[in-house]
């Protein structure tokens, strides 16, 4: 294992002093969250730099705990007497027996999952601002009804350093990067989009991987597709999803129901239902973090527990729910290194990481292949799920009819309507191409990176919502 060399952003005799000091009214349990973030973006609008934006966002956030109660308090300064004044505040609010602590505190190794190669400072705001002008002039060379490109790119350096009064002493540095183009084609007053991201938790290096050309080219590909595509038709089809961000259907679908809180709350459809079979053979759904540079992966989480490998459905039967401290210790369960905030403002929840179907067998080709009928969807844009039923509706960005084993004419406006659960039970063939995209997942007012991926897959049978009114007549 390579081990990380992030230093702690608190000295340990502070943070054993505070952890004391939240201590000091006989709570069964303290934690010291300190972060230094830095931001950096740079968007471009019409081939113009339209805003440079860098922020930096420091602070402590101390948590104590007493039986099922907690209180929480944070701090933007890092100074002792403030984070001693936050750690009796939080203590305060617990109303308990004076006692007297004593804190040992033993760093943990905390493995380097992504190391990094071209680091943001290494790069002058001019050069970037360059990596979007390439983009752009990509994008506009691609066909002359490309009317409108924007550009961004997004880098964040995030050091953390945690500590509890169980002793453990964690500090971490992630690095991530994100470009992201969109491009607009209009025709005969049609207008459609195509959008073309790379994030990972690297460098400048993520454009090693994909070119700005590259990312640039296949926005405009994909706006020019829709733009000469045929309204999508409507009703129950049967459906192939391409490889990558595809997986976010997962993620919003069954991912969150898959969250232990969620669980514990008795508002997942998955409640109880470990060891039970909730999809076919061919389906198993993995959180990692520990996957080297990909978009939500860490060393430890923000509680400061390993990131590790958990397989939530295998083959079909469910295995394990995502657990952060507090819903492992209600469950009894062991850490899964899942508990994640948004920054130091707030408390950690069970969250997904890099959530994905995995590789099981065959080619993408040969699903396509194996479909008399169907939608081949190349692309998912955002969606939208009730976390209560899983009733979800996605927009597919690109879509194909598949007739006959082959992949026919562009369609647009498709969506995908369905359950998580009962989709979940469709899939019927996985292919072997896992592939990943990044995204931005939202809970409880809390924003954190999340990879979604999956190989292609086929659904059996999905409620495909179109725009041809012939079909929408055939359904009355
Ligand atoms: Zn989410």
């Amino acid at each position: 294992m390579r081990v990380g060399h992030a230093q702690c952003l608190v000295p340990e005799e502070v943070l054993r002093k505070v952890l004391k000091a939240a201590m000091m009214t006989g709570a069964d349990f303290a934690e010291v969250f300190v972060e230094d973030t830095s931001t950096e973006t740079i968007t471009m609008e019409d081939g113009k730099i339209e805003n440079v934006n860098s922020g930096r966002d420091k602070g402590a956030g101390i948590r104590v705990v007493k039986g099922e109660t907690s209180s929480y308090c944070f701090t933007d300064s890092l100074e002792e007497r403030d984070l001693l004044e936050a750690a009796r505040t939080a203590a305060g609010a617990l109303m308990g027996a004076r006692g007297d602590y004593t804190i040992d505190l033993t760093r943990r190794d905390v493995p380097l999952i992504s190391p990094v190669s071209k680091y943001p400072w290494e790069t002058t705001k001019t050069q970037k601002a360059e990596f979007l002008h390439r983009a752009d002039r990509a994008a506009r060379a691609y066909d002359p009804l490309i009317s409108q490109v924007t550009a961004g790119l997004l880098e964040i350096v995030r050091n953390t350093t945690i500590a509890n009064s169980e002793g453990v002493l964690a500090a971490d540095s992630v690095i991530r990067s994100r470009f992201t183009v969109s491009a607009l084609a209009t025709k005969n007053g049609i207008l459609q989009t195509g959008t073309a991201t790379i994030g990972k938790t690297m460098g400048l290096e993520i454009l090693d991987i994909k070119s700005p050309e590259d990312l640039g080219r296949e926005a405009a590909r994909q706006a020019i597709v829709n733009v000469h595509a045929a309204p999508a038709p409507s009703g129950p089809m049967t459906v192939v999803m391409t490889n990558g961000w595809g997986g976010v259907l997962f993620h919003e679908a069954c991912g969150h129901s898959l969250e232990a809180d969620s669980i514990l709350r008795g508002s997942s459809v998955f409640a109880g239902k470990i060891g039970q079979r909730v999809a076919r053979e061919c389906v198993t759904a993995i959180d990692d973090p520990t996957i080297p540079n990909e978009w939500g992966s860490y060393g430890v989480d923000d509680e400061g527990n390993p990131g590790q490998r958990t397989v939530l459905i295998e083959n079909g039967i469910l295995r394990s729910y995502m657990y952060d401290r507090k819903s492992a210790v209600k469950d009894k369960h062991r850490f899964t290194g899942n508990g994640r905030r948004m920054s130091y403002r707030y408390i950690a929840i069970p969250r997904m990481t890099n959530t994905f179907i995995a590789p099981y067998s065959g080619k993408e080709e040969d699903i396509i292949a194996d479909t008399q009928e169907g939608l081949y969807a190349k692309g998912l844009r955002g969606g939208q799920v009730n976390p209560a039923t899983g009733d979800f509706v996605f927009t597919v960005s690109e879509a194909y009819l598949i007739r006959n084993g082959k992949i026919g004419d562009p369609v647009r406006g498709a969506t995908l309507i369905g359950n998580g659960l009962t989709t979940l039970g469709e899939i019927d063939a996985v292919a072997d191409n896992l592939d990943f995209g990044p995204g931005n997942c939202g809970k409880s007012g809390q924003s954190v990176p999340a990879a979604c991926g999956q190989p292609a897959l086929r659904i059996r049978r999905i409620t495909v919502g179109g725009t041809d009114r012939r079909s929408a007549e055939r359904r009355g």
